[in-house]
C-alpha cells in the first residue's frame, strides 16, 4: 500500500482506497501509455505508406509527403496567389493541414507530443540515452531562448524558397522526409542525398544529448504551431494558490520549458506530454484546463502575489508524497479534494 493509501476500516482484504492525488497520478500514467501507443501507431502507418510507395511499380501509392501537414504551409502562398500547388503537394496536404489547425485551436501543440513521427523518434532517442546513462547537454537559458528563434529562421527560408522555386524545396533537407521517406532504402543516391543524410545524422546525434533538439530549435512546423498555440483553448495552467514552488515539474519537460515560471499558462512550445502534470506532487497546482485563449495572455503572476513563496534549491519531496505546507493557513487542495480534514 502506498504512503497515502487509505484502507476501508473493518473490511479485511478490501482494496485500498486511493487518495485524490493517487487517482490523478494513475490517470496521467495511463495517458502516457496511450501517448506512446499513438506515437507508435503513427510511425507504423507512415513507414507502411513509405514501403508501399517504395515498392510500387506504377503510379498509385502516396508518398509520406502527401500526409505531412507542413506541406500545406509550404504551398499556402502559391495556392492563394495562383490557385495551384507547388510540386509534390496535393489536396490531402491541405486537408491534413486544416485538421492540424483545428486541433491546435483546441489542444495547442499536442500534435508534436502525440502524433508527429519525428517527435516520436526523438522521444525514443531520449529513452536510449537514459538506458545507456548518457549525460545530457545543458543549454544555458539565454542561449536556449536565442536558439528557439532558429525555427522561424528556417520557416522564413522554406517559405521564400518554396514560393520562388514552386518546388517542395525543403524535402531535400527535412530530416523527417530523409528518414521516413525511405529513399535511402529504395532508391539510394549518395551523390544527391548526402546533405539530407548529414543533416539527419547531426539532428539525431544532437537529439541524444539535448532532448527534442530539432523540435526546440529548428523545426519550422513547430514554430508555426508555437505561434498558433496562443489561440488554444486547452493549456497547462498553474494555480498559484496551490503551488508550493517545489519546481519538481521543471526537470521532466522534454522541450525545456520552465514550467514553474509564474505565468497564467505554460509556454506555447508545450507539446502536451503531461510529464509536468504527473510529476507535480500537489493536487490542483498544475493541470490541463479549458479557458478562453486570452486568459493566458495576462501579465505574469507571481507566487508571492498569491500569498506563497518560492522554495529554491533541493526539495526533499518524493513523487507521490505531499510536500509540507509552508503556510498553515493555506488549505491543502489534495486533502480537500479527497474530502479529508
Ligand atoms: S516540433 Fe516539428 S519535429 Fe517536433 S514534434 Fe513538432 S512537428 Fe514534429
Ligand atoms: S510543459 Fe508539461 S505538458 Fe508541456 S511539454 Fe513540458 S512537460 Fe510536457
Amino acid at each position: 500500500m502506498g504512503p497515502q493509501s487509505v484502507t476501508r476500516s473493518g473490511e479485511p482484504g478490501a482494496k485500498p482506497r486511493l487518495t485524490a492525488y493517487q487517482r490523478r497520478l494513475r490517470a496521467v500514467t495511463q495517458l502516457h501509455r496511450r501517448r506512446h501507443l499513438v506515437q507508435l501507431a503513427v510511425v507504423v502507418l507512415i513507414v507502411a505508406m513509405a514501403v508501399r510507395h517504395g515498392l510500387e511499380t506504377e503510379v498509385g501509392a502516396p508518398s509520406v509527403d502527401a500526409l505531412c501537414p507542413f506541406g500545406a504551409v509550404e504551398t499556402f502562398w502559391t495556392w492563394v496567389t495562383t490557385g495551384s500547388f507547388i510540386s509534390k503537394i496535393h489536396a490531402s496536404n491541405l486537408v491534413v493541414g486544416l485538421g492540424l489547425l483545428l486541433s491546435v485551436l483546441i489542444a495547442g501543440n499536442a500534435f508534436c507530443g502525440w502524433i508527429c513521427p519525428f517527435g516520436a523518434v526523438q522521444d525514443a532517442l531520449t529513452w536510449v540515452r537514459r538506458a545507456l546513462h548518457i549525460p545530457t547537454l545543458t543549454v544555458a537559458p539565454r542561449v536556449d531562448r536565442a536558439l528557439r528563434y532558429g525555427r522561424f529562421v528556417v520557416l522564413a527560408i522554406v517559405l521564400v524558397a518554396s514560393a520562388t522555386t514552386l518546388k517542395l524545396w525543403f524535402a531535400d533537407f527535412d530530416p523527417y522526409v530523409t528518414l521516413f521517406g525511405l529513399h535511402w532504402l529504395f532508391e539510394p543516391d549518395p551523390a544527391a542525398m548526402w546533405i539530407g543524410w548529414a543533416i539527419l545524422a547531426a539532428v539525431l546525434g544532437v537529439s541524444v544529448l539535448v532532448e527534442r533538439a530539432w523540435c526546440r530549435y529548428l523545426c519550422p512546423l513547430g514554430g508555426v504551431l508555437s505561434v498558433l498555440g496562443h489561440l488554444s483553448i486547452l493549456r497547462v495552467r498553474r494555480n498559484p494558490s496551490a503551488c508550493t514552488g517545489c519546481d519538481l515539474c521543471v526537470k521532466p519537460c522534454p522541450v525545456g520549458i520552465d514550467v514553474a515560471k509564474p505565468v497564467a499558462a505554460v509556454s506555447t512550445d508545450c507539446i502536451g506530454c503531461l510529464e509536468c502534470v504527473s510529476n507535480c506532487p500537489t493536487g490542483g497546482a498544475l493541470e490541463v484546463s479549458a479557458a478562453a485563449p486570452w486568459t493566458a495572455w495576462r501579465k505574469p503572476i507571481t507566487l508571492d502575489d498569491a500569498g506563497s513563496t518560492r522554495t529554491r534549491g533541493p526539495v526533499a519531496v518524493a513523487i507521490g508524497r505531499r510536500p509540507p505546507s509552508r503556510d498553515a493557513s493555506t488549505p491543502d487542495p489534495t486533502r480537500q479534494e479527497a474530502g479529508q480534514s
